[in-house]
């Protein structure tokens, strides 16, 4: 029986075991790709744009060698937090259920931990324990754009490397900070990559409201006036041919591009389902649906299931790891209080 079981190893993941671990409760994470699974899928060589007091799990850890870290510094630091303290991660197991269970008749237990017992089946094997988080992260279903042709194998999801694109003609569809570094990258490496956005977007300037960031887009110009870039103001993406792309721009003409690879990098969003079927209630948060919880306990109106981090309204890193660090001092005093301990 865990005192915590905690699905997802990212920094939500990582800084709630950290806890679980000072407060001596029993619990697991089980995580179903490898310890920091979405920095793991950032694209090669990137520099985030978070600086290190937002990153690190205790102040002075993170020690990149120029201001903000690379994907593999921040990866590597993950990681290492996790070995250093002898978390108990469990990589590679996927979380299929999670039900509520009832306490065998015979077992004592208080009035608060009535309600609090759940099973989490796993790929691998199953668990019981008293509290459920989700960290899960908002990374599982990317947005789609639904048009004729985005089935064929030329078109990613996601952008990894530009090495296999050199003098191949790259298409990027998306509007925010990923698309406009891949597009950045692209040109920069040698393909030769047209960015289809929104002019909003493009014209976006606004942080809170996702635009590229800055030191992204100033190369991006810097890159269109060498002529490696083309920005193409869409209206929208007609089709996704081999060989070709047909795209409407955004006073309605219709052009067809010569296309060897699209990335459709248009944001993605979590999976509620395990959430849904304990009954854990969602609304519309700003960026999609999110599950409804107390902004001071992270619990949701089911007891004993928490949420953290990506998929709640902490869209980026710092509030992930706040969210673990916060919770878990909390859920564990009310364990004790609870069982007397
Ligand atoms: C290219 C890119 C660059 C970014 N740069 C920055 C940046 O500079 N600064 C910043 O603050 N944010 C950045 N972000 C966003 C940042 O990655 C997220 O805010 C952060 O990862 C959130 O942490 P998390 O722990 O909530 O979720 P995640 O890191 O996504 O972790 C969730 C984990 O849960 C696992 N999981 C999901 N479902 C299951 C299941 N059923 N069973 C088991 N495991 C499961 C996933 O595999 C994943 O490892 C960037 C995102 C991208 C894509």
């Amino acid at each position: 029986m865990f005192d915590l079981v905690i699905i997802g190893a990212g920094p939500a993941g990582i800084a709630a075991a950290y806890e679980a671990k000072r407060a001596g409760l029993d619990y697991v994470v089980i995580e179903k790709g490898l310890i920091g699974n979405t920095i793991y899928n950032y694209p090669v060589g990137l520099t985030v744009f978070s600086t290190v007091n937002e990153l690190e799990l205790n102040e002075g850890d993170l020690k990149p060698a120029r201001e903000k870290p690379t994907r593999e510094e921040l990866l590597s630091y993950y990681v290492r937090f996790v070995l250093d303290n002898e978390l108990n991660v469990r990589t590679e197991e996927t979380v299929l259920d999670v039900r509520k269970e009832e306490f065998p008749a015979k077992t004592q237990r208080s009035k608060e931990e009535d309600s609090n017992l759940f099973k989490v089946v796993t790929d691998k094997g199953e668990y019981r324990t008293r509290n459920v988080l989700f960290a899960i992260g908002a990374m599982d279903h990317p947005r789609k754009l639904n048009v004729p042709g985005e089935d064929l194998p030329k078109v990613l999801d996601h952008f990894r490397e530009t090495y296999p694109w050199v003098k191949k003609k790259a298409l990027v569809v998306g509007g925010g900070n990923s698309a406009g570094e891949a597009a950045l990258f692209l040109a920069q490496e040698g393909a030769d990559t047209t960015l289809a956005i929104f002019r909003a977007d493009w014209e976006n300037t606004d942080p809170k409201q996702g635009c590229i960031k800055y030191w992204v887009k100033q190369p991006l110009e810097q890159e269109l006036n060498g002529h490696c870039l083309n920005l193409f103001f869409l209206g929208k993406v007609v089709e996704i041919r081999e060989g070709e792309v047909e795209l409407e721009s955004e006073t309605g003409e219709r052009v067809t591009i010569e296309n060897d690879v699209v990335f459709v990098l248009i944001g993605s969003d979590a999976e509620l389902g395990l959430l849904k079927v304990l009954g854990v209630e969602t609304e519309h948060g700003k960026y999609g649906e999110v599950p409804v919880y107390d902004f001071g306990t992270f619990e949701t109106n089911v007891p004993g299931v928490y949420v953290a981090g990506h998929f709640t309204n902490h869209r980026h890193i710092k509030g992930a790891i706040d969210a673990g660090k916060k919770l878990v001092p909390k859920l564990a005093a009310k364990l004790k209080n609870a069982a007397g301990r």
